[in-house]
């Protein structure tokens, strides 16, 4: 029988509780009756390790979730490298450390399906961690993820720290990078083509060939098997968070056209890079810990329209 943690009761800190991932955890702990601290950017600088420190001092959680990260999509990761491996290895650094000296034991870091090597063997297990070279758009993110997901097994190892580490596939959904320059495929394509609709254009540009495979994850699914692992998981062994269903890029732009009621033509820039040509994650491990994605691609996307219409159109005119 699995032991369960508890949550109730808890003062959980969400490092990174206004971004993407953050704010899906809180919504999703609202059930639980535990306490949330989550400071603003503003409030907490979490490269700055004496303010983490003095945080973590100051307010005791009983439990930290790093949702904090410097992310982007394809174009960003491999144009602002040493942004993404500095702030990504300072923010673990920084967290993962300070939550050791503070006597806090739980604590969940997130990390990404790209910290796998690029020819892995697919759907890729747990076991293929550092078996091979890494995807180059984004291994600066990568490396930065693995070393967070490294700190976790060492702080266990040599203090019987209850660390953990999962990492969810591509995730969308609401409080996304709409951006269609930094921002990942599902947001960028989303907004590129709403504009395309309401100027009244024919096509729509996809980065890439199209032909390349990826793995959605819906950040309401992410966060519920997050919150799903605090409760139910105490091993070393990063684990994979995934739907077990995957899509070519090509596939998914004419779903968001779908979605949009977007009736243009499909133009592939092949001048912009693909990155990995696979990345299914094998998210049997999770499965025996009783946890399945739950949101379907389809009722994802619209949903993430929907918001989209609400959150970000309006912003956009004004
Ligand atoms: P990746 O999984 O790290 O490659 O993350 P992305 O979400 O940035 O890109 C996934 C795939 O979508 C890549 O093959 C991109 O070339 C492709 N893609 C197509 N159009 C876009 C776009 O407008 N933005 C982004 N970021 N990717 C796009």
């Amino acid at each position: 029988m699995i032991e369960i943690f508890e949550l109730k009761g808890r003062k959980i800190w969400v490092a990174g509780g206004t971004g993407m991932v953050g704010s899906a955890i809180i919504r999703n702990l609202s059930k639980e009756e535990c306490l949330i601290i989550a400071p603003q950017r503003d409030e907490l600088d979490l490269l700055d390790q004496l303010s983490v420190n003095q945080f973590l001092k100051i307010n005791k959680p009983d439990i930290v979730i790093i949702a904090a990260a410097t992310v982007g999509g394809i174009l960003a990761n491999s144009t602002r490298p040493a942004e993404f491996i500095y702030e990504n290895i300072t923010i673990a650094n920084n967290i993962i450390h300070g939550a050791h000296i503070n006597e806090i034991n739980r604590l969940l870091f997130l990390g990404s399906a790209c910290i796998y090597p690029r020819e892995a063997d697919q759907p890729m297990t747990e076991e293929a961690l550092l078996q091979g070279k890494l995807e180059p758009t984004n291994e600066w993110y990568a490396i930065a993820k693995i070393a967070g997901i490294k700190m976790c097994q060492a702080y266990r190892k040599q203090y019987g720290r209850n660390y953990i580490s999962a990492q969810p596939n591509n995730l969308y959904g609401t409080h996304d990078n709409f951006d269609v320059n930094s921002g990942h495929v599902i947001p960028a394509l989303m907004h590129r083509a709403h504009l395309a609709k309401v100027n009244l254009e024919h096509e729509l540009s996809v980065w890439g060939t199209g032909s390349v495979f990826r793995e959605f994850l819906h950040v309401d699914d992410c966060a519920d098997a997050l919150i799903h692992l605090l409760k139910f998981y105490n091993e070393k062994i990063p684990i994979n968070i995934g739907t077990g269903e995957e899509i070519t890029i090509k596939n998914l732009a004419l779903k968001i056209c779908d979605v949009l009621d977007f009736k243009g033509k499909l133009i592939f820039d092949d001048s912009k890079p693909d990155g990995s040509p696979r990345k299914l994650l094998n998210s049997e491990r999770i499965k025996k810990l009783g946890w399945k994605s739950k949101i379907n691609l389809e009722k994802g996307l619209k949903e993430t329209y929907e918001w989209y219409k609400l959150n970000i159109v309006p912003k956009q005119i004004s």
